[in-house]
């Protein structure tokens, strides 16, 4: 099913006399989810996620714009009507329900022509059950399940009536490293054998980088970018979103543009041709860098992490903007740790400019 924000916002009135005024947690949103796809709904805390999440499943009512699941305008249907399955951070089973109740608890509220015989309702609860991997439990009770089987359970109770649309609200936060690895790979599983459209809602890079079709990455109720992860960590539209993709996250420089070459400090690091004289932001990615002894960037080098697959060269330079500098680079460089200063050179690809005022990017 696919589904149409069109101009979507929502504005929550000001609270008391401290109260800076109202918020816009939703600032005119326009976006399709195409049919079948996973959406990575991303940003930092704050930003309007969950709230974008909760006017696409009724619970919220917008301040203005329309909502539609497939060509239907669905604004003003509540969320009981919408067909869609919501999946939360905190489980929210029943305590006093086994796993197979807690299941089937959608299905038995089900009324008039929609109702089941118990037959069918035990069929798709196993169906539910098996698709999330937890037949085995059925009989326990959330007690009785450790976080990531819990959240299993909420996962098939959000798919037993097979929703049209999948909403899952930070469904891994409250799980371990190791679990919320194996757990964001179910769900992409499941995702793939229903093919319902999913929208996953994160504050992790990571995870919305590793599961999603398409990422929307969100700033104070305002939509960044949208597109395939690679894209938007390969082409960012702006300097905020340079920094909220990549681990190690982007250097950030103070440079300059002078005669079409970029100057950090004094040097001139990089051919820019066609950009314009001006201050800008230089971001460079950590695999940005070639280690050079002729290379024009020079740093104070502190350290080196040997991390394997590759390393991880720890400098300073005036101009960074980040306390430290950090450059992967592939095991068969040869860092002399000993010495004061490593060179590089930058690969035009990994670099991107940034204009000082609108923070936007200068592109060359
Ligand atoms: P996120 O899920 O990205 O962390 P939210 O959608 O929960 O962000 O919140 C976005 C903004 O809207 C925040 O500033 C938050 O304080 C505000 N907000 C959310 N819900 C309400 C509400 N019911 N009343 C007032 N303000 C709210
Ligand atoms: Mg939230």
């Amino acid at each position: 099913m696919k589904v149409v924000l069109q101009n979507l916002t929502k504005k929550f009135p000001a609270r008391g006399r401290k109260n800076r005024g109202e918020v816009i947690a939703v600032n005119d949103f326009s976006f399709e989810i195409p049919d079948g796809k996973l959406i990575g709904l991303l940003g930092p805390s704050g930003c309007g996620k969950s709230t974008t999440l909760n006017l696409i499943s009724g619970l919220v009512k917008p301040t203005s714009g329309r909502i539609f699941f497939g060509e239907d305008d669905v604004t003003e249907l509540p969320p009981e009507h919408r067909g869609i399955g919501l999946v939360f951070q905190n489980y929210a089973l029943y305590p006093h329900l086994t796993v197979r109740q807690n299941i089937l608890f959608p299905l038995q509220n089900l009324k008039g022509k929609d109702r089941l015989s118990k037959e069918t309702m035990e069929k798709k609860a196993a169906e539910a059950a098996a698709l999330v991997q937890i037949e085995e439990l059925m009989d326990r009770r959330p007690a009785e399940l450790s976080g990531g089987q819990q959240q299993r359970v909420a996962i098939a109770r959000a798919l037993v009536k097979m929703p049209k649309v999948l909403l899952l609200d930070e469904p891994l936060s409250n799980l371990d490293a190791r679990l919320r690895l194996q757990t964001r790979e179910e769900i992409r599983r499941i995702q793939r054998e229903t093919g319902i459209t999913t929208i996953f809602v994160t504050h992790d890079q990571e995870e919305a980088m590793s599961i999603s079709d398409r990422i929307v990455l969100m700033k104070d109720g305002v939509i960044q970018q949208i597109d395939k992860p690679q894209e938007v960590y390969d082409d960012p539209v702006n300097l905020f979103v340079a920094k909220f993709l990549g681990t190690p996250p982007i250097n950030v420089f103070d440079g300059r543009v002078e005669s079409g070459r970029l100057f950090l400090g004094k040097e001139a690091v990089l051919d820019v041709a066609g950009v314009s004289d001006r201050e800008v932001y230089a971001g460079i990615r950590p695999e940005g860098f070639w280690l050079r002894e002729d290379g024009p960037l020079c740093c104070a080098l502190s350290g080196v992490e040997v991390m394997g697959r590759d390393i991880s060269v720890v400098s300073m330079h005036a101009a960074s903007q980040n306390p430290v500098i950090r450059s992967i680079i592939g095991t068969e460089n040869k860092v002399d740790t000993d010495a004061p200063f490593v060179r590089f050179a930058l690969k035009p690809n990994k670099v991107f400019l940034f204009d000082k005022e609108t923070e936007e990017r200068i592109t060359f």
